[in-house]
């Protein structure tokens, strides 16, 4: 599997979520956190998790769960799942049991 640097992960994935993401609650401007993966309202301060955000935090909760798991019950398609691991950036034991 090709290296792919955690910097550049981090400034790939930077790019795309920061867009134009708004406030679901008030539409303010949000600040997004690339290693926890949650966006935080700078006006009402509320605070909303991304896919890689929901796939973080239900990993850390359940880490014995494979990706077709975690894409089943997040609702997350597995094309786009995938490429949260790509990098090394999230793993989980169970990986090598899907090839
Ligand atoms: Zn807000």
């Amino acid at each position: 599997m090709a290296q792919v640097s955690l910097k550049d992960f981090e400034k790939a994935l930077y790019k795309r979520k920061i867009s134009d993401h708004r406030c679901s609650k008030c539409g303010g401007r949000v600040s997004y956190s690339i290693v926890e993966g949650t966006y935080t309202c700078q006006e009402c301060g509320f605070v909303e998790k991304d896919n890689y955000g929901k796939i973080k935090d239900m990993l850390e909760r359940n880490p014995a769960l494979s990706r077709i798991e975690l894409a089943s019950i997040l609702h997350i398609p597995m094309r786009e799942l995938n490429r949260y691991f790509v990098g090394g950036v999230l793993t989980n034991p169970r990986d090598s049991l899907l090839g």
